[in-house]
């Protein structure tokens, strides 16, 4: 592809098949694309090294942005509010499409480019949110979405001939079959499943989300990271018990505490690692310690032994001392399942 040097665009990209496809359609055009890639931690950007490897494969530039604080301030309260579980989907794109006007302004492109197609999704892609999204943004005119641009008005490269407009797709609705069909012209054979995993779309992984955010507005990072990982319990609005639900989660929870964090373990069988996040006496720990022989293969045991450590720091490195030893006698289950939330496990894959 022979690239004209004068005209250039950003693109919106998460190594999904849409916005690759957004990519090289623009760039058949003779048009430099470099290309940004919004980090969130909330699954989306879980195609990182994918995204890598067809932008060397297809030549295009693209740059990583870790957007999770901005983020995180979004999902608190987006404006536009969340589609059917906590996606706040406009006010993502509002928020993707600022941050790629800046890069675009430093850059000294011309327009932005996203794969996004006319009613794909319910929420965020309809007419009247692509015209909102760009307006927030301030790119009124300016966003132009390859895919679907036959759909739509023509956007201000269109019209001042920096883009053919007859070399764009009118393609609408939620079959990829024409995406597909045009990914295989350009010999892009592979692409990551479609919804690129944002866990906010996921309903189990939103249950505990909107917990989270009401029992505690001012959630910390670390607090959602949490989320992904393990059964989660409520103890009050200040306690939490997070369960490891096989031995990587177990792991996690062990690398992630912090010194004053309480961890349990049960003594005498295999079983999961616990771990108590928030303010916690001797009451928590207690019934901390009778989940953790709950899940543990001791639980129909009338004796159970739980070790409570407190997470501690020796030369630098985190350590851990014992705590306290917890004996539990005949598990309460309707207790114990009164507690947790969201007791299904998540349909996106992590
Ligand atoms: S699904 Fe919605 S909230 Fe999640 S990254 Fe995409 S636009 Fe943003």
């Amino acid at each position: 592809m022979l690239e004209k040097k004068s005209t250039k665009a950003i693109a919106l990209y998460s190594g999904g098949l849409d916005s690759t496809l957004s990519i090289l359609v623009i760039k058949q055009q003779g048009i430099e694309v470099e290309a940004v890639y919004f980090v969130t931690n909330f699954g989306c950007d879980k195609n990182s090294e994918w995204a890598l490897k067809v932008s060397r494969k297809f030549g295009f530039e693209v740059r990583f942005f870790d957007i999770e604080d901005k983020f995180l301030e979004t999902l608190r309260n987006p404006r536009y509010g969340y589609g059917k579980n906590m996606n706040p989907c406009v006010d993502c794109r509002i928020l993707m499409l600022k941050e790629a006007k800046k890069y675009m302004n430093e850059r000294g492109a011309h327009f932005v480019i996203t794969g996004e197609v006319l009613n794909q999704r319910p929420f965020s892609q309809r007419r009247q949110f692509f015209k909102t999204i760009d307006r927030e943004a301030g790119l009124s005119g300016y966003v132009l979405r390859p895919l679907t641009a036959l759909c739509l008005e023509p956007t201000i490269p269109e019209k001042e001939g920096l883009v053919k407009r007859d070399l764009l797709y009118g393609f609408e609705g939620r079959s990829r079959k024409p995406q597909m069909a045009l990914a295989q012209r350009f010999g892009l054979y592979e692409y990551p499943t479609p919804a690129g995993g944002c866990l906010l779309t996921d309903p189990i992984y939103s249950l505990r989300l909107r917990e989270l955010l009401k029992t505690n507005p001012e959630v910390k990072k670390r607090d959602i990271y949490l989320l992904k990982i393990g059964r989660h319990f409520r103890l009050n609005p200040e306690c939490k018990v997070i369960v490891g639900r096989n031995k990587k989660e177990n792991e996690m929870l062990e690398s992630i505490g912090v010194t004053g964090d309480i961890l349990l373990k049960a003594v005498d069988f295999p079983g999961p690692t616990v771990l108590i996040v928030g303010s916690v006496t001797e009451h928590e720990i207690d019934i901390a310690a009778s989940i953790c022989a709950r899940y543990s293969d001791g639980k129909l045991k009338r004796e159970i032994r739980i070790k409570a450590y407190i997470v501690t720091e020796k030369n630098g490195e985190p350590s851990k001392e014992v705590l306290k030893e917890c004996i539990i006698h005949n598990v309460n289950y309707d207790f114990i399942e009164r507690l947790l939330i969201a007791p299904k496990p998540f349909q996106k894959s992590l």
